[in-house]
């Protein structure tokens, strides 16, 4: 059945690596599956951990999703799917501010768009465009990990090595969860 015009809706999925974002989408996309909704999940083509075309969680869940280089390139992949009912985005964070707009006019088509990503950068600040996502969104869910310091529950990245740029593509090798107060935004990696 097509998704009526009033029907649509954002659901942002954040809070720091590790928190379960990706789990929890993919939780979300197999129960709309379940329920016969056509699907479509998009990840930014930069993210070529695990494997290039699925999201994978880092307990080993998977899906089958789209690599897409820009946002340009998700507008092209959703014209191509235009029957989608729910679109995913995962890792929203390496996407440009202009994903907002796209992610509005799908809501005004009908489509339920679900976005993971983190909120905060290693250095511990908002990192676009998903504090404007979450500005935008019906529902926002902010999951935390385990701090890998004291076991309390972590909402920060530590970036634990390599450099000062804001993206350095990584897992459990150059990241760990940690919570606010074990979290050190002004160690310089490396140093
Ligand atoms: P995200 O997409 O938010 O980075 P994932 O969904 O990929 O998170 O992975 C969540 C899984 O990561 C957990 O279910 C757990 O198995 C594993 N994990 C590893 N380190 C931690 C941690 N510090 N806190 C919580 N979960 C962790
Ligand atoms: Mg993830
Ligand atoms: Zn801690």
């Amino acid at each position: 059945m097509p998704s009526s015009p009033n029907s649509g809706r954002v659901e942002v999925i954040c809070g720091p690596m590790f928190s379960g974002k990706t789990e929890e989408l993919i939780r979300r996309l197999r129960r709309a599956m379940i329920a016969q909704k056509a699907v479509v999940c998009i990840k930014p083509a930069i993210d070529q951990r695990f494997h290039p075309t699925a999201i994978a969680s880092h307990s080993e869940m998977s899906i089958e999703a789209i690599p897409v280089k820009d946002v340009e390139e998700i507008e092209r992949v959703l014209d191509a799917n235009s029957a989608a009912e729910v679109i995913a985005i995962d890792e929203a964070q390496f996407l440009a501010p202009e994903i907002v707009k796209v992610v509005e006019r799908l809501v005004h088509m009908g489509k339920r768009v679900i976005v993971a990503g983190l909120d905060t950068t290693y250095a511990g600040e908002p990192f676009a465009p998903v504090p404007e996502l979450m500005a935008i969104a019906d529902e926002v869910t902010k999951l935390s990990a385990v701090c890998m310091q004291c076991g309390q529950p972590a909402i920060r990245t530590q970036r634990l090595r390599g450099g000062t740029e804001r993206v350095v593509v990584g897992a459990g090798d150059v990241y760990e969860a940690r919570c606010r107060f074990c979290f050190e935004p002004a160690s310089r990696p490396g140093a």
